[in-house]
């Protein structure tokens, strides 16, 4: 499924440019546009869900493939064994301002708990 009004279906389709590190059949990883930390990557499933929880009901298996990913891009960015954190932001009331579900992956630096 696409919603041609979702900015990372966008980023899918190639219809907006981004800094993809990553891809496989079913996700991309790209680097976000504002990053909190020196790695600050985005893991998408191309097909459109509007949050994890609603990509969890839908997809037996999609939220695993995006956790591998989101470990594959720690490996390639070198913050694997340091330690990363991968967020899910979930409802406005959570940050989330984007309603394509995506994980970040954050490292580099020294993550505060709890976080803001
Ligand atoms: P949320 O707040 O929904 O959890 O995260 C959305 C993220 O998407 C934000 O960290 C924001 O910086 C990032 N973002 C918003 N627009 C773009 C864009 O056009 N390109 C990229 N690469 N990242 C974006």
């Amino acid at each position: 499924m696409v919603d041609p009004d979702c900015l990372f279906c966008k980023i899918v389709k190639g219809e907006v440019p981004a800094d993809i590190v990553r891809e496989t059949e079913r996700t991309l990883a790209f680097r976000d546009i504002n990053p909190q930390a020196p790695t600050h990557v985005l893991v998408i499933p191309r097909e459109h869900h509007r949050d994890a929880v609603a990509a969890a009901i839908a997809d037996n298996g999609l939220l695993d493939e995006i956790v591998r990913e989101a470990h594959q891009v720690a490996e390639a960015e070198g913050i694997a064994e340091t330690g990363y954190r991968i967020v899910l932001n979930t409802g406005p009331g959570a940050g989330q301002t984007v309603f394509h579900l995506h994980a970040h992956v954050l490292g580099g630096r020294g993550l505060n708990w709890p976080p803001g």
